[in-house]
Parts: C-alpha cells; structure tokens; sequence
C-alpha cells in the first residue's frame, strides 16, 4: 500500500484557539477573506455530550480528489505521497474544483482570481519539518499522518461529514472521550 499523508484531528486536545488556520494563513500570506484551515464548533449534541467540541479542518488530500478530476488544466497535482497540490499557476479561476469538492476546501481568491488550498506544508515536510498549523497547535490536536499505516481504531468520518467513500479523504478523527458535566 502506498503512502497517504494526511492529517489526524484529536477532539479530546483541541481548545479552539484558532492558533492552526492564523498560522496557515500567515505562513501561506493568504489575503484577508482567506482561510485554508478552518476550526469549527461541532453540534453540542452531536456526540451526546452537553459541551462544546472544536475540531480543525482544511484539505484532507484524498486518495480520489474530486478538485483534482474537476480541474479542465489540470492544475491539481497527486504526490505519491498522497498529497494533493494546487499550482497556482496553471489555474484559470473557473472554480469547477470549488464545486466538485464536497467539503468546501478550494478557495476562490476575488484579488488573484484564482483558487487555493491547503498543501499540507509539502515543503517544510520535504524538510524534515511539521505542517505550520501542526507547529503552531499549543495541544497538538492535529498532525500530520501516513494513513496507510495508522491503523484502525480511528473515525474516517464526523457528524455532517460527507459520506467518506466518495473521495476517501486522509483525514482520521479521535473522538472526543470525556464527558464534560456543565
Ligand atoms: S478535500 Fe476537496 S480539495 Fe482536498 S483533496 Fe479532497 S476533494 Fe480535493
Ligand atoms: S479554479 Fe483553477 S484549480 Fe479550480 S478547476 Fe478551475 S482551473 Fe482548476
């Protein structure tokens, strides 16, 4: 099996600080309506549990990328490592990527006209480095994963999440565990 990098999102750890999508953004000098990561509240009942949860999401590099089939210049490219990269370059802002994906990840910049999206920080990880939002999260409540070689034991999916098997996103979820009284 070949590898798939993607990333791993810990519910238990995350304390919706938002340090993650500022340190993207800043790392990636996105313009101000921008985001390529993004922290969402999940429904308080979602999991049964009277509190709140947060979880960080942004691309999930799937193993059958719909952004990547949708794109007419095919500005998506799929390492073999299983990231999935957008070049800038090659995009003519036609948004078609922006439809296909069912997780709402390719941003439409109005500025450049084009779109973008997270790339997993390929080259600070052909450095040897962590993705910036890995590096910036004071709880490590995400980082980055072979999914290959993970296991099982994971959630692939949340509430609301579309249906996995549609693009088989490189996303693994640790639910939350502990049952917070208010
Ligand atoms: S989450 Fe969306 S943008 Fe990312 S690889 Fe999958 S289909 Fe493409
Ligand atoms: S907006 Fe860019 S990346 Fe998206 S489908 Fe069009 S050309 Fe491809």
């Amino acid at each position: 099996m070949g590898t798939k990098m993607g990333f791993m999102v810990d519910s238990n750890r995350c304390i919706g600080c938002h340090s993650c999508s500022m340190a993207c953004k800043n790392y990636n000098q996105l313009n101000p309506d921008i985001v390529w990561r993004t922290v969402y509240d999940i429904k308080e009942d979602a999991y049964g549990q009277p509190t709140r949860i947060t979880m960080s999401l942004a691309c999930n590099h799937c193993e059958e990328p719909a952004c990547k089939e949708a794109c007419p210049t095919n500005a998506y490219e799929k390492r073999a490592d299983g990231i999935v990269i957008h070049h800038e370059e090659r995009c003519i802002g036609c948004e078609m990527c922006v439809y296909a994906c069912p997780y709402n990840v390719p941003q439409f910049d109005k500025e450049k006209k084009k779109v973008g999206k997270c790339h997993l920080c390929y080259e600070r990880l052909d450095e040897g480095l962590s993705p910036a939002c890995v590096s910036s999260c004071p709880t490590q409540a995400i980082y980055q994963i072979d999914v290959s070689t993970i296991g099982d034991g994971f959630e692939n999916s949340l509430p609301g999440f579309p249906d996995p098997k549609i693009t088989k996103p490189s996303v693994r979820f640790i639910k939350p565990s502990i049952v917070k009284k208010l």
